[in-house]
Formats: structure tokens, sequence, C-alpha cells
């Protein structure tokens, strides 16, 4: 089909498995944009080949994003449209593609965002968590103690959080979630889309002991959805008396000190809240 494009960049997602999940609008564009913004281009021939994509393949990773950027935005300026993609899902999400389309911003031209894959967004349809919402983390840190770190930051989260995570660090990973967060529900999205997907749905405690019985448990792509903090009567009488406190000008530790007090919630994470609150994340 012939589409009409305008001079800009146009965001598209690509498969995260399954060939047939490329939305029709996605081959259209690909199959007629001039140039193709490629996280790896030689990762991605096989799939433009198969479209018919005859535009001008243009590299745009990690290492030379701000100077593809720049080539991007000449182009677009110069009248031409442009296709963005990553290896696999959709750019920008745990992979690069964000300073390409700051630069497109920052010099006022027009960003064509594609609906499409995305591994977070569907591990999350099949979650069934009530918390209506989620917390995309993406990958933690590889070495445990920063992991632990950034997992005991988000212990009071009730949100719902969203993990990438590889198959070879998927057993530690799920043990540090366990040690910090406790008692959640852990969904643990395998090789979605593809031919070995699985989707379970169990406790956050079990699921080392789940995924360590068995090695194919281990293999493949992952995504880990974790149900948000619950909250307490006492937690919520917590946060209440903090949030008086914190409006008549306490500090973060005092303030905590003092609603963990007088509510019998739990101080560490009244601070963590407080924090959150100064710093305008809830
Ligand atoms: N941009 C992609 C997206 O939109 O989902 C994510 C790219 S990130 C570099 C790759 C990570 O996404 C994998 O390590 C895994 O955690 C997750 N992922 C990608 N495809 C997946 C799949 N088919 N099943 C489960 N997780 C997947």
């Amino acid at each position: 089909m012939t589409i009409e494009l305008k001079a800009a960049l146009y965001v598209v997602p690509t498969p995260i498995g399954n060939l047939a999940d490329l939305t029709r609008r996605a081959a259209d564009v690909l199959a007629a944009v001039p140039w193709i913004a490629a996280e790896d281009t030689r990762h991605s021939g096989p799939l433009l080949k198969q479209l018919g994509a005859t535009g001008r393949l243009l590299p745009a990773h990690q290492h030379n994003e701000q100077a593809a950027a720049q080539r991007i935005v000449d182009i677009v300026r110069a009248g031409e449209a442009v296709a963005l993609i990553s290896d696999a899902g959709t750019p920008g999400i745990s992979d690069p593609g964000a300073r390409v389309v700051a630069a497109m911003h920052a010099a006022g031209l027009p960003v064509v965002p594609l609906p499409g894959a995305c591994a977070a967004v569907t591990a999350l349809s099949a979650a069934g968590f009530l918390a209506e919402q989620f917390l995309f983390h993406g990958f933690l840190p590889s070495k445990s103690g920063q992991r632990r770190q950034v997992l005991a930051g988000l212990r009071g989260q009730r949100a719902a959080l969203v993990f990438y995570e590889a198959p070879h660090r998927i057993l530690e990973t799920v043990a540090d979630l366990a040690a910090e967060l406790g008692e959640r529900t852990l969904l643990v999205a395998r090789e979605l889309s593809k031919l070995y997907e699985s989707i379970v749905r169990l406790p956050l405690q079990e699921a080392h002991a789940w995924l360590s019985a068995d090695s194919n448990r281990q293999r493949g792509e992952f995504v880990l959805v974790v149900s948000g903090a619950e909250v307490t009567a006492d937690a919520a009488e917590g946060e209440r008396v903090l949030r008086l406190l914190l409006a008549e000008g306490l500090g973060s530790k005092q303030a905590a000190r003092l609603a963990a007090g007088i509510s019998g919630g739990a101080q560490k994470n009244l601070y963590e809240l407080a924090v959150r609150l100064k710093n305008g994340e809830e």
C-alpha cells in the first residue's frame, strides 16, 4: 500500500518475537520511508528485506546516538521522512531512541509514534494486578548490592513494578526481589509471543524455588511484574499524619519518626514516602 509520509521522525515498533506482530501501518511506513535509522542495521536487515524496504540505513545506537540524532534532524529539516527502529519492540523503551526523539523536539520537528509491540505492556496485560498504576523500571543494576538498594527504594511503591531481566541473572534478581519486597505476587512472563512463551503468576517468595526446579524455566527473555505494596490501616494512618507534618514544614526524617510513633506504621517506609513526596513523585 502506498501511504502519504510527511517530513517527520516515525517511531516504529518491531516484533518482540513473533513476526506477525508487526502492524500493517509499521510495515507500510518501513516500506515507504527514504531513511531508516536502526539500532543495529545488520540485525534489522532480514526484517526490512522481507518488507521490501528500500530506505537508506543509518545506524543509531547507544554509542553514536547524539551524532545520529543531529543527522536525522538535518534529513527531516530538508523535507524527508525517517523511521526509527530498535532491535525489537518499541524504540526508547530500554532501548536507544530517546536522544533522537529529544533532538526532534528541540528542533521543532514532528515526531509520529506508531503503536506496537512492547514487552512491558504485553506482560502487564497478562498480569491481572488490580492496581491502576504501574512503574516501568526496565533493567535493574547487574550488581546485587546496587540492585538491592534500588529495590529497597521501591518497597513502599503501590504501583505494580515492571522489570526486564536477562536469563543469566533471573535467579539472583528474583532472590533479591523476594528479600527486599517481601510478600508479593509475581508474574514471570517469559519468551512472550514466541514458541516457548510461558506466563506464570505465583507468590514472590516461591518464585526462586520454582525457577530453580527446571533449568528450562530460566531460559529466554523475561519480564517480571511485581504487585505493588499493600496499604495496611497503620500505613494509611501513617501517611495521613506524615502528610500533615510535612505540610507543617518538618523535615523528612523527623516527620517519618513522629508519624511512625503516632500511627504504628513502619518508619523506614514513611521516610521513603516522605522523600518521594518532597521530590514530587507522589
Ligand atoms: N524495546 C523493547 C520493548 O519495547 O519491550 C525492550 C528492549 S530491551 C533491550 C530487551 C528486554 O526486553 C529483554 O531482555 C527482556 O527483558 C524484554 N523482552 C524483549 N522481548 C521479550 C519477549 N519476547 N519476552 C519477554 N521479555 C522480552
